[in-house]
């Protein structure tokens, strides 16, 4: 058998071998019209995607028939019945024939009329879409009439002539059994989750903005409605009604406007959940000329905002209606009408974008008071936020350690110094400790809130605000906004572009600037980190002291350093009950450092710059002139809290010596020459891997933050010096214009 059909198959390889090579001349495919049937179905498929989109056009066509009250039935989650009721102007008895016909309306005649269009509708191509895809029932009946008349289409025709039948005013659109002709389609959204669901959310959406139109959404059979809206003057009725009470409470009012006919014009309103609204994903409710769209542009800027200035409330809750001139809007760019185009798109998002970030930075009436916990139990101080766990997760937090570290590898310059810098303060408290002194900071700060010193103080941090926003490099704050972070070029230098050229930006510089610009404008609002064991100045002094002077040792400059120390201390205790008002430094009556503040959300300084910062509050404030004395506090909290590179030494480059054993390299002396093998396996182990695994993490977590807290958060809220255009700060290296000639020629 087998021999037999190979014989029979030989014959056929060769035909095929010839028609390879004198290949049979084929005649191009004739072009024909398409049945006006099958255009019409595939461009169906398009407006009515799935039933929530028929159930959006049913409920546009019913508000722009002036309804006050639209109800919704949906049946096997739309598949089987979608039928949507209107109190509306109904449809003349003599339209019902051209009713579903493609491209009838009564609401658009010339094509200039879309500049100016008011109503959703305009395509006249819906109601046609879902007579080929599903069977439409139409029943209406016009203010006045004594009865009404009932249709059927199929494919864009009326089936047979209306039938008079009693109806209530307005109209009842029935689509029956969608997709009955699109078996894959049907098979599709049969198997995945029905749009039930979406389509309570639409209809929670327009009930939220059309707050004249009551709403009803429910499942067929069932006796409760699923959106229940009632007609009402107030918006934050309408939303407490469909989304409850937890929303409602949580929302602020937000408005934003612009009127310079020379760049954009619009005005928008709505409201935007504050820090204690907690959401599992972002709902944005949008609507532009009353139209419900989505702005993926407009969305992501908003939830920059949220991340950057609320961490733990990224996932916000969001309605916003603008309003703007009608030739303003393109609404024809979309076949369901879903996206639509905007001039000036981006100045109006930058301007929304900061009306939410001025109004969330206002907000204290409604704040809870977000605190951050410096947690001694991992090895890392900057691994300590627990918080949003959605957000990117910082390298180093992905490994936290639990055990203790040994006292001798806490050490950081000098490892015979058994304090360990500041980690020595920072072992675990019992969580019992913890909690109370978290609690009274909580509560400090929660007074602190509402007896704000509201003095003539503020007009000296305003005048220091005000020297930042008048001053400022245009040029520059373009470069910041609108550049991409590429990577870090070394240890100081971050390269970036923007448009076509690459800049080399000194990170040190930007964000000392940035936590001092920071720290003026959350003046006396600021939110704690918390140490977990307070540290004594007396001992941050000293240690602060020491370093500056490494080599005076002896005994009189013991003491001397402890003159210094205590002098500090002295003044410190004096001004702590200013620092911990105005600038969220906390120094108990025992002389110990306790909190610091929040300058970025997300982010925590570097803890080994403690007892330098310590010493420079003491030695370089001036405390005799308000405005001087709040600069210099600002600028010292800048520095400590700037993104320096870490005090260990980069392992990824020569700094690796620095973690070779010293212990270790005095036993290979011992046993050198005695075997090659033992010299080998001590070469294995001759780094210190616990010290080195730190300080890999406080390096890849340093560049973590540059790329995804600096950064961003200099988008938002820097304003760059003039000098920085010249000091080195930011250096243009290259014009990719200039590099793409080059590499041509190669
Ligand atoms: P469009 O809304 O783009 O005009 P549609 O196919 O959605 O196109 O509707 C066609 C026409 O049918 C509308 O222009 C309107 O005159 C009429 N119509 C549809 N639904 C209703 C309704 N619920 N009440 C009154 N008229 C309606
Ligand atoms: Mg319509």
């Amino acid at each position: 058998m087998e021999a037999g059909s190979a014989e029979t198959e030989q014959p056929l390889e060769m035909e095929v071998e010839e028609e390879e090579v004198a290949p049979i001349y084929k005649e191009p495919p004739k072009i024909k019209l398409l049945e006006e049937s099958v255009v019409n179905r595939i461009a169906a498929g398009e407006v009515v995607q799935r039933p929530v989109s028929a159930v959006k056009e049913l409920v546009e066509n019913s508000l722009d028939a002036d309804s006050t009250s639209i109800s919704v039935v949906v049946k096997d989650g739309g598949l089987k019945l979608i039928q949507v009721s209107d109190d509306g102007h109904g449809i003349r008895y003599e339209d019902l024939p051209i009713l579903c016909e493609r491209h009838t309306t009564s609401k658009l005649s010339h094509f200039e009329d879309l500049q100016t269009i008011q109503s959703m509708g305009f395509r006249g191509e819906a109601l046609a879409s879902m007579t080929y895809v599903g069977h439409v029932t139409v029943t209406t009946i016009m203010k006045g009439q004594l009865h009404g008349y009932r249709a059927t289409y199929r494919d864009g025709v009326m089936e047979q002539e209306p039938k008079p039948c009693a109806a209530v005013k307005g109209t009842q659109i029935m689509v029956e059994n969608l997709f009955y002709n699109m078996i894959a389609r049907r098979k599709t959204l049969q198997n995945s989750a029905d749009d039930y669901p979406k389509i309570v959310d639409l209809l929670s959406r327009f009930a939220i903005h059309h707050i004249n139109v009551s709403f009803s959404c429910r499942k067929h059979g069932a006796a409760r409605a699923d959106v229940h809206s009632v007609a009402t003057s107030s918006r934050l009725d309408a939303i407490r009604s469909v989304y409850g009470v937890s929303v409602a409470r949580n929302l602020i009012k937000i408005e934003a406007f612009d009127d310079e006919s020379s760049s954009s014009v619009f005005k928008m309103e709505g409201f935007i959940s504050n820090s204690n609204y907690i959401g599992k994903k972002i709902t944005m409710v949008l609507f532009i000329n009353n139209r419900l769209v989505e702005c993926g542009a407009l969305k992501r800027a908003v939830e920059i905002v949220y991340s950057a200035t609320l961490p733990k409330a990224s996932k916000p809750f969001i309605y916003m209606s603008i309003i703007l001139p009608s030739e303003h809007v393109d609404v024809n760019v979309h076949p369901t009408k879903r996206e639509v185009s905007l001039l000036h798109q981006e100045i109006i998002i930058e301007k929304i974008q900061s009306a939410v970030e001025s109004r969330l930075r206002n907000s204290n009436e409604c704040r809870t008071f977000q605190e951050q916990t410096v947690d001694a139990s991992t090895s890392s101080f900057l691994a300590t936020q627990k918080d949003s766990p959605k957000n990117p997760t910082p390298p180093s937090s992905q490994t936290p350690k639990s055990e203790k570290v040994p006292v001798h590898k806490m050490v950081r310059i000098d490892s015979l110094d058994p304090a360990g810098r500041l980690h020595a303060y920072l072992q675990a408290t019992p969580s019992s400790q913890a909690d109370k002194s978290s609690l009274a900071s909580i509560r400090s700060a929660i007074r602190q809130r509402r007896n704000p010193r509201e003095t003539a103080d503020l007009t000296s941090v305003q005048e220091l605000v005000n020297i930042i926003d008048s001053n400022y490099h245009s040029g520059l704050l373009d470069t910041i906004r609108n550049c991409t972070y590429i990577g870090m070029a070394d240890e100081v230098f971050a390269l970036i572009q923007h448009n076509t050229h690459l800049y080399l930006a000194n990170v040190v510089n930007l964000s000392k600037e940035l936590m001092y610009q920071q720290v003026l404008r959350r003046f006396a609002h600021f939110n704690a980190i918390q140490l977990s064991d307070p540290a004594p100045l007396a001992d941050l002094l000293m240690l602060a002291l020491k370093e500056e002077d490494l080599d005076a040792e002896g005994e009189e400059n013991y003491d001397l350093k402890e003159k210094i120390a205590e002098m500090n201390i002295q003044l410190l205790k004096q001004k702590a009950e200013m620092l911990q008002e105005y600038f969220g430094i906390h120094i108990d009556t025992n002389g110990n450092l306790s909190r610091l503040p929040v300058i970025l959300d997300q982010y925590t300084p570097d803890m080994d710059r403690v007892p330098e910062f310590v010493l420079c509050l003491g030695n370089d404030v001036d405390w005799d002139d308000e405005k001087i004395c709040f600069q210099t506090i600002a600028a010292a909290l800048g520095n400590f809290y700037a993104m320096h590179p870490p005090l260990l030494p980069n392992p990824s480059g020569e700094g690796l010596q620095f973690y070779k054993r010293r212990v270790s390299s005095n036993c290979h002396q011992a046993g050198r020459g005695s075997s090659k093998d033992a010299d080998d396996a001590a070469v294995e182990s001759e780094y210190d891997d616990e010290l080195l695994a730190d300080a890999e993490n406080a390096w890849a977590h340093r560049e973590w933050s540059i790329q995804h807290i600096l950064f961003p958060s200099m988008r938002l809220f820097f304003k760059p010096l003039t000098s920085m255009a010249s000091n080195g700060t930011f250096v243009r290296v290259a014009s990719l214009e200039k590099l793409y000639k080059i590499f041509e020629r190669c």
